[in-house]
């Protein structure tokens, strides 16, 4: 696995496209390569920042 093929199936998950279904390759990627797993870090707290600012937005904040 790549660490494209491996961002890439992380995006879906991070979309909740396939959340619960990352698979085992992805995870052992994951384990193993630091640059993924601290691109994970950033896009899962990029992604909290995007859902508040869309709830703000939502209540026309
Ligand atoms: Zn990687």
């Amino acid at each position: 696995m790549s660490c494209v093929e491996c961002r890439t199936a992380l995006s879906a998950e991070l979309d909740g496209e396939a959340a619960d279904a990352v698979p085992e390759e992805v995870r052992r990627h994951l384990r193993d390569c630091a640059a993924c797993g601290s691109w994970l870090a950033a896009a899962h707290r990029l992604q909290r920042l995007l859902r508040s600012a869309r709830l703000a937005a939502d209540r026309g904040e």
